[in-house]
């Protein structure tokens, strides 16, 4: 099979960051790395790339088994949406993963696959910037330094660690705790201002616009912007599990994936939880057809949702006939992204070549940043 690699710019003008209080604030004195400075307030503004004055997206995924439906809707849609409106930088999660997987069985592969997914699904390299976290060793210095800022009271509170504690109670550890704080290192070191990500993080978020807050209050500058949670739609999205759970998720493993043929992905479907059917009309709906429902409303066109809306109301609905088509409606989004995963994942030099580029331009970023936040604190910069 033919692989048609994303065609690479050898001779795009290298991206440059220029600090925009240059531009905003000429009158005042420039310091040696070039913010304004007025009494008590430095006043900084995002990076700005010399040929765009884009506002910059930053995104990740965990390595910790294949894409599913829960990603591709909760958070890749709108990357590959974004990266036509934004300067953005999509990451692949590896040192969150270990927070769960603390032995990974072959991180580079798992990271591949993430690769190949992405691509699959049409993030474009030449749009985005697409990198693997542990490239980038400037995120963990801005980690240490919004962990000397986060109390481990707040930490405690966050849901998804209270769930995951409860889950690995025999490794309830310092990373899973401080998994906020360093999802905000991934978003800050980028002065990121729009985050695409699914319904389960609106806690981490507002960790991070916390982490951000506080370092501007310590240090009494406005140096990190407070990224928000995006989507297009009208709320976040959570794609529910098929097994009647609330959410789709590697770790409940209820997942549609998207590489799955249509026989798997039809018998998963046609297998999802349900009860005894509508009662009487205009009924709601108990959770686990709700959740069906939920489904087929971002996966089905319209129309095909009204339908069935339609039969619920008036009881005359077959869960077998809304199953089928809904396992159709599924297998025609997915089976294009299926043989370009397919593809990609053969093709190893090219996605080394992709994380090899991505690596220097999230660099470059967080560089920048980093050395900004070290005269801020007050280290010596060289
Ligand atoms: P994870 O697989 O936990 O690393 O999640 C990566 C991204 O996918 C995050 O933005 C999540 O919010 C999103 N995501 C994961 N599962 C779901 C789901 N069931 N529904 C919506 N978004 C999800």
């Amino acid at each position: 099979m033919s692989v048609s690699a994303p065609k690479m710019q050898g001779a795009e003008p290298k991206y440059q960051f220029i600090c925009a209080s240059a531009v905003l604030f000429p009158a005042f004195g420039m310091s040696k790395i070039g913010f304004a400075q007025k009494p008590n307030l430095i006043k900084f503004a995002p990076n700005i790339y010399r040929h765009t004055d884009m506002e910059t997206v930053v995104s990740g995924i965990r390595p910790t088994g294949n894409l599913h439906l829960g990603n591709y809707y909760g958070a890749v849609t709108s990357f590959v949406k974004m990266q036509e409106e934004y300067n953005c930088l999509f990451f692949i999660a590896d040192w969150h993963s270990l927070t769960t997987h603390p032995k990974p069985e072959n991180i580079q592969s798992s990271v591949r696959t993430i690769l190949a997914e992405y691509l699959a699904c049409g993030i474009d390299p030449e749009k985005a910037t697409i990198y693997i976290q542990s490239d980038v060793p400037e995120t963990i210095e801005l980690y240490l330094y919004l962990n000397m800022n986060t109390y481990i009271g707040e930490l405690g509170r966050v849901t998804t660690f209270k769930e995951k504690a409860r889950k690995q109670p025999d490794n309830v550890n310092a990373g899973l705790f401080t998994y906020p704080t360093l999802m905000a290192a991934d978003i800050l070191q980028h002065k990121a201002v729009k985050v695409p990500v699914g319904k389960d993080q609106e806690q981490n978020m507002e960790m991070a616009r916390k982490c951000a807050r506080r370092f501007n209050n310590i240090y009494g500058v406005e140096f990190f912007p407070e990224p928000q949670n995006f989507h297009y739609s009208q709320q976040a999205i959570k794609i529910p599990g098929l097994d009647g759970s609330g959410k789709m998720g590697k770790s409940e493993g209820n997942c549609i994936y998207l590489f799955e043929d249509a026989k798997t992905i039809t018998k998963k479907v046609m297998r999802a939880v349900t009860d005894a059917g509508p009662q009487s009309p205009n009924s709601p709906k108990p959770e686990v057809i709700q959740n069906l429902f939920t489904l087929m409303e971002i996966a089905s066109a319209a129309d095909t949702y009204k339908y069935f809306d339609e039969k619920w109301n008036d009881c005359t609905l077959r869960y077998g006939d809304m199953k089928k088509q809904l396992a159709e409606d599924i297998v025609k989004t997915l089976s294009p992204i299926r043989e370009r995963i397919l593809e990609y994942s053969n093709n190893t030099e090219l996605l080394d070549s992709i994380a090899r580029r991505g690596a220097e331009k999230a660099r470059e970023s967080a560089a920048k940043t980093l050395k900004e936040v070290r005269q801020i604190i007050g280290f010596r910069t060289y």
